[in-house]
């Protein structure tokens, strides 16, 4: 293997114990701060998602809410839900489980957060604070790849980056928070005509697209960094991630495990978002 691995379990690690640090620095002054996560509906993937959520939370010495609902809750009782908790001084940050059911309008949920309280970073503030330069949240999954290539001292200045994927929650924010770092940025997606001829000018590749093996060693240029946000199953039903672990780490310079790569750090940027919300409400 010639890639160094980055360690997301271990980079997460580190910064849960820096969030309960300055966790205890506020509840120090009387402010514990607290994370509403609501889950509507009983999808197996969001009951393990929101758990972990909130085990997180507890773990780093944030305060959780975790508010279950039937499959059934209408939206006016959702949206009603969401004001309240927009209105509760003891909560800092709001996460509504997604996917929500099909009768109710996610966008319109998601707008319904406060900002101020919008550590997904999903409303449509965030997304614009993020385009602008402004102060925001940044959405989890891609702050948490940042992350990744400051722990390795990684100065995007000039350099090349290329994202597979274009999805509001990981391709559109990773390629704008790259871009704030003067990275020269491509966006791919699944019309792209020759993604081997746009990876291969790559020094950073993040690949989000929900495939086994779209990114393979024939695809990436000799020393390059790539971030596998990829979550799927393979033939043994096992995790793995979009990149072809086992080639491209012959290839790459610097290379992220699925699992214990980028997921680990999702959770940990929620953290670090929340109690960013917290610090915030307390001047
Ligand atoms: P998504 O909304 O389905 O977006 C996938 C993107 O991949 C789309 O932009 C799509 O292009 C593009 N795409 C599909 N096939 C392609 C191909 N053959 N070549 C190039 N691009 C292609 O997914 P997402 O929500 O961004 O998530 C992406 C992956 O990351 C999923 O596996 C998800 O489970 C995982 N994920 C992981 C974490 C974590 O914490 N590790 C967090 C979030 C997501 P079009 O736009 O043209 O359709």
């Amino acid at each position: 293997m010639t890639a160094q691995l980055i360690d997301g379990n271990q980079l997460s690690k580190q910064l849960r114990t820096e969030v309960a640090t300055r966790a205890q620095a506020l509840k120090a002054k009387g402010i514990t701060p607290g994370l509403a996560v609501v889950l509507v509906g009983d999808n197996p993937a969001s009951q393990v998602y929101v758990r972990n959520k909130v085990k997180a939370c507890e773990d780093s010495g944030l305060h959780s809410v975790l508010e279950k609902y039937e499959a059934t809750l209408s939206e006016i009782d959702l949206l009603a839900r969401v004001e309240a908790l927009n209105n509760d001084p003891a909560i800092h940050g709001i996460l509504v489980q997604l996917p929500l059911p099909d009768h109710i309008d996610a966008q319109k949920v998601i707008e319904a957060i406060s900002p101020a309280k919008d550590v997904d970073g999903f409303h449509i503030a965030s997304a614009g604070a993020l385009m602008t330069g402004m102060p925001g949240f940044w959405p989890c999954t891609p702050y948490g790849c940042m992350k990744m290539l400051e722990s390795i001292g990684y100065d995007l200045k000039g350099k090349h980056a290329v994202v597979i994927g274009r999805s509001n929650i990981v391709g559109k924010p990773m390629a704008l928070m790259l871009l704030q770092k003067d990275a020269t940025v491509t966006i791919c997606h699944s019309r792209t005509l020759d993604l081997k001829a746009q990876t291969l000018q790559a020094d950073v590749i993040v690949a989000a697209v929900g495939k086994r093996d779209v990114l393979t060693a024939d695809m990436v240029k000799p020393g390059a960094v790539v971030l596998d946000v990829g979550m799927n199953r393979n033939d043994e039903g096992k995790l793995c991630g979009d990149v072809d672990f086992a080639g491209v780490k012959e290839v790459a310079g610097y290379i992220t495990p699925v699992p214990g790569g980028v997921g680990p750090m999702t959770i940990t940027m929620l953290l670090v978002n929340t109690l960013e919300a917290a610090e915030r409400a307390a001047i």
